[in-house]
């Protein structure tokens, strides 16, 4: 996984319900574009979300249910024991 130093991943996460409702601060949109240009599971997840949306129409109100987040921290996993496997 990548390293990014401004926000973390599950900074990068919460702020993507923001995002994609046009909620963000350009400040705060400008660190999330940053994170997502270099985090494969994170642009990943803003992927699915996109797709969530465009078949419900909508966005929650900002929570994510913990099945998303358990979903979410799989995918974390995998790309993180990837990156092991190559070093
Ligand atoms: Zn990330």
């Amino acid at each position: 996984m990548a390293l990014v130093k401004d926000i973390t991943c599950v900074q990068a996460v919460r702020l993507i319900g923001d995002y994609l409702e046009g909620a963000l601060s350009r400040r705060d949109r400008r660190r999330l574009e940053k994170h997502l240009a270099a985090c494969e599971a994170c642009s990943g997840y803003l992927e699915q979300m996109r797709a969530t949306i465009a078949l419900t129409g909508t966005v929650g109100p900002g929570d994510l249910s913990e099945d998303a987040l358990d979903a979410l921290m799989e995918v974390f996993d995998n790309f993180r024991r990837e990156g092991e496997s190559e070093a």
